[in-house]
């Protein structure tokens, strides 16, 4: 297996103020190539930090990546402490000086101070990685058979950098396994459920699969990863198990591919060319919010209702003033009167109405926050149900809008 750490500089992500998603883009793309990624480390514009860290994490793996740290200004120390630690000297690098004098004459069109030049002095012990996007070049260094690699921190400077030039060199230095995945989603059911529901099919999984869970809000993914230097024996295993884990969760199963429930939602409706609206009291348009954030929800969405007051629920979707008098808003007639009301004034062929108190107050002894009603379906057939959450009003609103959608989804 070849295996590699990430290392992010910067006094700026150990206080919060910058988040690395730089190690995410690299985890991700090293991942599709083949690499197992083993650690992620995050240290300051620290020379003492980053020399530990330079010698913890090439102990037991093949490629260390690192990013950030390589401006010209005085925090940015990368590059004397890379020069120190594989034994060379700063020197000026022809290109990258003439890359970087480019780049201010013809694109920044700013005067070039001597601190820019800066950027042209490279650790004479590696190669020159160029980045086309910014005046700080990638280092690529080699030391007793592994890669060390040190990248801008800018992020869309360094993700040219691994797709440019970082992953052919790594392909072209280490045979690469094939690491392929599938994942499904299941809602409705909690991770602990699913684990106790498919534990014996778990404990049989070859060792180079392996199941992963990724639970959130009512909805849990499961990843199956393998690693093969075989590639169409790794799909064809990685298929058969798929599979047969799909048949273990199909009770909860809303979709086999790596999509999330509300882009399902739209492309079960967009495959049967049906078009559905929502009516939302406690959740406020944050499902119909959920719904448009994909291209092309206007094919099967066309709008919400947000009655968040009864007044708009009486006005816009007929509900009537007896029925919240009796059973009051967070009732199962009043979602019902609710849906009724969305599928005639938007006519849609489904729809889905929810009402619920989310807190921190409103709740009472017969009601507590986190009771929710929803009804979905079409004209013919309406599907209610109760839900009681007991969590803060975020994920009230967030758990309602999953109970909805894999609501309306049956
Ligand atoms: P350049 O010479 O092009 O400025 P640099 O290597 O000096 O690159 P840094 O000074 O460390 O880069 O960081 C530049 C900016 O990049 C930071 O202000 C921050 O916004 C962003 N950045 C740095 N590290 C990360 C990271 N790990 N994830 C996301 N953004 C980052
Ligand atoms: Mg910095």
């Amino acid at each position: 297996k070849i295996v590699a750490s990430i290392i992010t500089i910067g006094d700026e992500l150990l206080i919060g103020q910058v988040i690395d998603t730089n190690s995410a883009f690299i985890s991700q793309e090293l991942n599709k190539a083949g690499v197992w990624v083993k650690r992620r480390v995050a240290v300051g514009d620290s020379k003492e930090e980053i020399v530990r860290a330079l010698n913890e994490e090439s102990r037991d793996t093949n490629i260390i990546i690192m990013t950030g740290g390589l401006g010209p200004t005085a925090d940015d120390i990368t590059k004397p402490v890379l020069a120190e630690y594989f034994g060379g000297k700063l020197v000026v690098n022809e290109d990258v000086r003439k890359h970087v004098v480019y780049l201010f004459e013809e694109v920044f069109r700013r005067p070039l101070i001597e601190r820019n030049l800066k950027q042209a002095e490279v650790p004479d012990v590696c190669t020159v990685l160029p980045n086309a996007r910014g005046t700080a070049p990638g280092m690529w260094f080699e030391k007793e058979g592994k890669v060390f690699v040190s990248l801008p921190g800018v992020p869309h400077e360094m993700k040219g950098l691994i797709i440019n030039e970082v992953l052919p060199r790594l392909q072209q230095t280490f045979t690469m396994p094939f690491i392929s995945h599938r994942t499904m989603l299941t809602a409705g059911v909690g991770e602990s459920f699913v684990a106790e529901m498919i534990k014996d099919w778990e404990e049989r999984l070859p060792a180079h699969l392996k199941l992963a869970y990724l639970p959130n809000y009512g909805m849990v993914r499961l990843r199956i990863t393998g690693w093969s230097t075989n590639s169409d024996q790794l799909e064809k295993e990685l298929n058969t198990e798929f599979d047969k884990l799909k048949i273990l969760v199909r009770e909860w199963l809303v979709t086999d591919e790596d999509q999330s429930l509300p882009l399902a939602l739209s492309n079960l409706l967009r495959s049967k060319n049906k078009t559905m609206s929502t009516a939302e009291s406690c959740t406020g348009g944050y499902i119909a919010h959920l719904i448009t954030a994909y291209p092309g929800a206007s094919n099967i969405y066309k709008g919400s209702i947000i009655s968040y007051d009864n007044e708009v629920k009486i006005k816009e979707l007929k509900v009537s003033p007896a029925t919240l008098q009796k059973a009051g808003a967070v009732s199962e007639e009043v979602v019902k009167e609710m849906a009724a009301g969305a599928l005639a004034k938007l006519n849609t062929d489904y729809t889905l109405a929810v009402s619920g108190i989310m807190g921190p107050d409103g709740g009472s002894p017969e009601k507590p926050v986190g009771t929710v009603w929803v009804a979905a379906g079409d004209r013919n057939k309406l599907i209610t149900q109760k839900f009681q959450f007991r969590f803060d009003r975020d994920r009230n609103i967030e758990m309602t809008a999953t109970q909805a959608l894999n609501l309306l989804r049956k």
